[in-house]
């Protein structure tokens, strides 16, 4: 007997491994290093993360519409920023604004030991939820709030990432980095997105740009 649900969950049918193959290609292609990222982009079933219509583009490297306005992150920016957090990472627990559809989320999770993460739809955040559980994914924390904020409760976190851009970094999530922790977020006016990392340094934060991005903003309040 054909189990479907397994079989969905491994994207047979939808796209085959050569598609997969090629937007790993591509990635490598355009500088991404890290092969537990590369391999990750290659196990997560992008197409699940979707609409339906769009399954046929979703291992193509561009970002796509999830609805209320919000877009899947192109697979190039969630694996540079996955790569950057995790370069020299030697903490376990990750804070991250703006879970989406969890795409990001997905591919991050089992790299590290656990992920809190916030976002404020309430519709994406229930769809996701149940989402990253069909995929097995289960050391993700799931809160409806307002990423300006954090998450006081479970910090501090040794990385924070942030898939929705500001013209300045949140104070608040600085002061929820751990000692040693980085923060990856986009940051300047649309049009003019970089691309930051922050380390928290015993006497100061160090600031780093990672080249030019394009993010939906991060909005104030909920
Ligand atoms: N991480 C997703 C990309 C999500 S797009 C992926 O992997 O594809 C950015 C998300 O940030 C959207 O879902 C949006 O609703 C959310 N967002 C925007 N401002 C926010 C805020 N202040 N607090 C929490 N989430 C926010």
């Amino acid at each position: 007997m054909i189990d479907t649900r397994s079989a969905s969950k491994r994207g047979i049918g939808m796209t085959s491994a050569r598609t997969r193959d090629r937007l790993v290609r591509r990635l490598k292609d355009n500088g991404i290093r890290s092969s537990a990222v590369l391999e990750q982009i290659r196990n997560v079933p992008r197409h699940l993360f979707v609409d339906e219509a769009l399954a046929s583009r979703a291992y193509e490297d561009t970002a796509l519409p999830i609805g209320h306005g919000q877009t899947i992150s192109q697979p190039w920016v969630v694996a540079r920023m996955t790569e950057a957090l995790l370069d020299g990472f030697e903490g376990q627990r990750v804070l991250e604004i703006g879970t989406g559809c969890g795409y990001q989320t997905a591919v991050l999770a089992p790299l590290v030991k656990e992920i809190f993460t916030v976002e404020r739809i309430p519709e994406l955040l229930r769809k996701t939820k149940q989402r990253l559980r069909d995929l097995d994914i289960y050391n993700v924390r799931f809160r409806l709030g307002d990423g300006w904020q954090g998450w006081p409760k479970y910090g501090p976190y040794d990385g924070i990432i942030v898939a929705a851009a500001a013209d300045e970094l949140p104070q608040k999530l600085l002061e929820q980095l751990a000692p040693n922790g980085r923060l990856i977020m986009p940051v300047g006016p649309p049009g003019r997105q970089r691309l930051i990392m922050v380390k928290r340094l015993p006497e100061h934060f160090e600031e780093v740009s990672l080249g030019a991005v394009s993010f939906v903003p991060l909005v104030k309040g909920m």
